[in-house]
């Protein structure tokens, strides 16, 4: 039986990339949500689109079609991997992912991506609202300043320098709208599973997942 796996947490804490790879170790179709949330302010930025103005929102949203070739995220047809992972995507993402009209016009595809089941899926509310019916939910956590540090690591891969400050500044701006917001909070589902990746090796939190994941499959 192929089942769906929903991942939620907070920034930084190895979420995607554990998701990434528990995919491929399961044979399932891994997807980034927050990627898709990134594509949607990434065309409002560039579309000089004013967030604030519902109709304007509404509009511009029916000429943003995200899709998925498998390995990257595309808008309008168009890989946007890198432009997506800017400083200036992280800090509008969050405003940009609280308007209802964003939520469901990406929900709505998740869901349907998801239908097939076979799938890991990680966001923010994953396991509360795309997938409440998922099989395995788990919630990941970590220390604010080791969250840091690995977002400006992944950031100085991509040759962006950014100071440890001003990422942790983002990262605690982004918790406090995510958590906050009216439309789907960022909140660890009832069912999740809590996993502190704080002193964790990305290999230690895709084995505790896949670990979970198997015994959940060869039991039905
Ligand atoms: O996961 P990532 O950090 O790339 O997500 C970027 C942002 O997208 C989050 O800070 C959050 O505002 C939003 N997001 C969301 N719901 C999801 C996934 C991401 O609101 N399911």
């Amino acid at each position: 039986m192929k089942i769906v796996i929903a991942i939620d947490g907070y920034s930084g804490t190895g979420k995607s990339s554990t998701a990434k790879q528990v995919a491929k170790r399961l044979g399932y179709t891994y997807i980034d949500s927050g990627a898709m949330y990134r594509a949607v302010t990434y065309f409002f930025l560039v579309s000089n689109v004013d967030f604030k103005n519902e109709r304007i929102v509404e509009e511009n949203l029916k000429s943003c079609t995200i899709t998925f070739d498998g390995v990257s995220v595309l808008l309008n047809g168009e890989n946007v991997d890198h432009e997506i992972r800017t400083m200036e995507v992280n800090q509008h993402v969050s405003e940009v992912s609280a308007l209802p009209k964003v939520r469901s016009k990406l929900v709505e595809q998740q869901r349907k991506m998801g239908e097939e089941k076979g799938v890991v899926m990680d966001g923010r509310d994953i396991g509360t609202i795309v997938f409440p019916d998922a099989e395995l939910k788990v919630f990941m956590t970590a220390d604010m300043d080791i969250r840091a540090e690995r977002r400006r690591m992944e950031l100085s891969k991509k040759g962006i320098d950014e100071s440890a400050e001003v990422i942790k500044a983002n990262l605690k701006q982004r918790d406090s709208i995510d958590s906050t917001r009216a439309d789907s909070p960022l909140k660890k589902a009832v069912d999740a599973k809590e996993i502190d990746t704080s002193h964790l090796t990305l290999d230690q939190q895709i084995d505790k997942i896949v670990i979970m994941a198997e015994s959940i499959i060869y039991a039905s």
